[in-house]
């Protein structure tokens, strides 16, 4: 069994189709694939149709945006119900936020001469989300930074010209959605928020007050000391263990679909919860 549990198709940044992307995860030896796209779940049909094809198990999921304490942190939620009401009406909210940042962002960026950006981000995301990667793209093709790395570091990132702070779901919130639609909720990536040891406690905590069951361990960019502390973390919370390259894009060449490394042996992982 290979689990891959945290991934995005065109349905927000990625660069594939939901099809293409159950596809190549299949290729890689993929055996259980959960589709994560930013406040969305509109791709999920797509891929469950594709799985079918591949006889590979899709886990029906999203990756939530929150805002805590300031701080961007997200949330996934696997198998989910994505016709659940109250999930539902909670992603079009941030759905329309996504929206209305992405204007300004398009303003704010006008001011210091680089028009056009909303709409080309618009065109770039196409039916998708509209995310800070669709900009980033367009700023790096106008050759504003040599990379899209660079150009988050000069335009995207708070303090800098493109970005707009919003207010997201609440951690409490987010949790209560996936919970109310059947899923399991996982804190994401837990290194890319930097936060201290006594804060990431403090996150974890509320988090699993809120009703949250797992983080994810093994991330795609983490090395072997972030996986270490993630399993300290998930030991001392009591928490389940997931896994998830994060995969975007083949350009990301280090973010592999289902290469990742292995959890932990004494970590319960989050699949212990399911029978298939
Ligand atoms: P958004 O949710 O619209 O704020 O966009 C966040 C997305 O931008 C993340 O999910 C990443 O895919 C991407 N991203 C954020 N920071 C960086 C970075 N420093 N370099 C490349 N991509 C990034
Ligand atoms: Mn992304
Ligand atoms: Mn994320
Ligand atoms: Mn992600």
């Amino acid at each position: 069994m290979i689990y891959d549990l945290h991934t995005h198709s065109t349905a927000s940044d990625g660069a594939y189709t939901p099809a293409i992307l159950v596809r190549h995860a299949y290729e890689a030896g993929v055996t259980h694939l959960a589709l994560t796209d930013h406040d969305c779940t509109d791709g999920l049909v797509e891929a469950q149709a594709e799985a079918s094809q591949c006889g590979l198990t899709l886990i029906p999921a999203v990756e939530i945006s929150t805002t805590w304490h300031g701080k961007s942190v997200h949330i996934v939620g696997l198998r989910i119900d994505p016709d659940n009401p109250e999930l539902k009406r909670g992603l079009a909210r941030l759905q329309t936020q996504r929206v209305s940042r992405a204007e300004e962002m398009g303003r704010n960026l006008a001011k210091k001469g680089i028009v056009g950006s909303f709409e080309a981000a618009r065109e770039l995301a196409g039916l998708g989300m509209i995310t800070r990667t669709h900009f980033a793209k367009f700023l790096a093709n106008q050759g504003l930074a040599a990379s899209v790395r660079a150009v988050f570091d000069h335009y995207l990132v708070q303090g800098k010209p493109g970005y707009v702070h919003t207010e997201w779901a609440g951690l409490e919130e987010a949790v209560g959605w996936i919970k109310n639609a059947g899923g399991v909720a996982v804190v994401a990536h837990p290194q890319r928020y930097k936060l201290t040891g006594s804060w990431l406690r403090r996150l974890l905590t509320e988090f699993k007050a809120s009703g949250g069951e797992a983080l994810e361990v093994v991330a795609g960019t983490s090395n072997l000391g972030d996986i270490q502390s993630s399993a300290s973390a998930a030991r001392r919370h009591e928490l389940l263990a997931s896994v998830g390259s994060d995969f975007h894009s083949p350009e990301h060449s280090w973010l592999k679909l289902g290469h990742l490394p292995e959890l932990p042996g004494d970590l319960t992982p989050v699949w212990s919860l399911w029978n298939d």
